[in-house]
């Protein structure tokens, strides 16, 4: 078997508080991603999932201070360990990431160009000239049309969509084996979602890019990722094949993740059954299943006993006392949001 692109074993990750408390956001996370594969990560907000992705890019909010222990491995090299000068080194060429929104990423008064070629011109001096050129030719492969002119605009001048696409240029400008992509489309409209998404695939088969896809939507994951790690409360709960965790979930989060996507067939729900509660406070650590409040099959052990790893198919596990054994769910399709549905 050939080293995974990303390997994340053990991975604890703790903020600090403001009165100097470490929170622990993420548990004994283990993960895996091989060359041209998409890990879909789904959860709700507050989850970790994002935590995740920053732990791995190794860039905190500026007012955040983060501890981690365990391995977050990038071709075998442990992140954790690299010094600042080697995490900047690989920021672009072997890591990058597209943002959730392209309006607060971009940097409002720098031309297109400039930051499309940014990781590049960290490496070597490109002139003005050899800029536009260079971020044209980047802009034309993730189908910004007139690449040349909007390679010379400013991202206001841009819309949501073309914003996005240039975020994932600017990602893709260092050639990079990992890609992070932290719900590259929620601040984008539905109509232009699909082709984001697709335009990241497309990317990913022909360059043999490594993608974890996060996203709130576990229905968007379907057709696009080869496996789906289900987060919730800063571990994961549930991982397998995607066909697996979608059609036979095995964890009570997932089933219910699951049911709260609206369905291209069968009848038409005009309300769809939402998770009673919410999510776990993360500073308030619990010794049992943290979605243990919210779940309907919980039992005493449930709150006081930490959930084993249970096996539920080839590939497949679930963090859960009680796991699932219920016939198989139909699977979700591409999901709609409510305009998409007919009258
Ligand atoms: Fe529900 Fe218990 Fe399983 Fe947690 S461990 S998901 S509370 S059944």
């Amino acid at each position: 078997m050939t080293t995974p692109v990303l390997e994340i074993r053990s991975l604890n990750t703790a903020l600090v508080a403001p009165d100097g408390r470490d929170v622990q956001i993420l548990h004994d996370i283990d993960l895996s991603i091989g060359a041209g594969e998409c890990l879909g990560v789904v959860g709700e907000s507050g989850s970790g999932k994002s935590v995740l992705a920053r732990t791995v890019l190794g860039v905190h909010p500026r007012t955040t201070r983060a501890r981690s222990t365990g391995q977050v491995l990038l071709h075998g090299e442990d992140l954790l360990g690299a010094t600042p000068a080697r995490r900047t080194e690989l920021l672009g060429t072997g890591i990058a990431m597209v943002h959730q929104d392209p309006m607060t990423s971009l940097n409002p008064v720098v031309r297109i160009a400039d930051q499309v070629t940014e990781s590049l011109t960290n490496r070597r001096r490109l002139g003005r000239r050899a800029r536009l050129e260079t971020a044209a030719e980047l802009l034309a492969a993730v189908d910004v049309p007139d690449p040349a002119r909007r390679a010379r605009a400013y991202p206001h001048e841009l819309s949501g969509g073309l914003r996005q696409r240039v975020g994932i240029a600017a990602a893709l400008a260092g050639s990079p084996a990992l890609l992070l992509a932290d719900e590259p489309t929620t601040a984008l409209d539905v109509t232009v979602q699909r082709t984001v998404l697709d335009l990241l695939d497309r990317h990913r088969e022909t360059r043999g890019l490594a993608t974890l896809l996060i996203t709130h939507d576990i229905g968007l994951l379907y057709g696009r990722a080869r496996r789906i790690a289900v987060m919730y409360g800063g571990r994961v709960v549930e991982t397998g094949p995607t066909e697996a965790v979608t059609e036979r979930p095995a964890h009570p989060y997932t089933a219910a993740l699951l049911r709260s996507v609206p369905r291209v067939t069968g009848p038409l729900r005009r309300t769809l059954p939402a998770i009673p509660g919410s999510a776990p406070d993360l500073s308030r650590p619990t010794a049992g299943c943290p979605f243990a409040p919210r779940c309907e099959r919980a039992d005493s052990l449930c709150g006081t006993t930490a959930p084993p790893v249970h096996r539920a198919g080839p590939g497949h596990t679930a963090a859960c006392h009680l796991p699932l054994t219920a016939a198989p769910t139909p699977s979700p399709g591409p999901s709609l949001t409510p305009s998409e549905h007919p009258a």
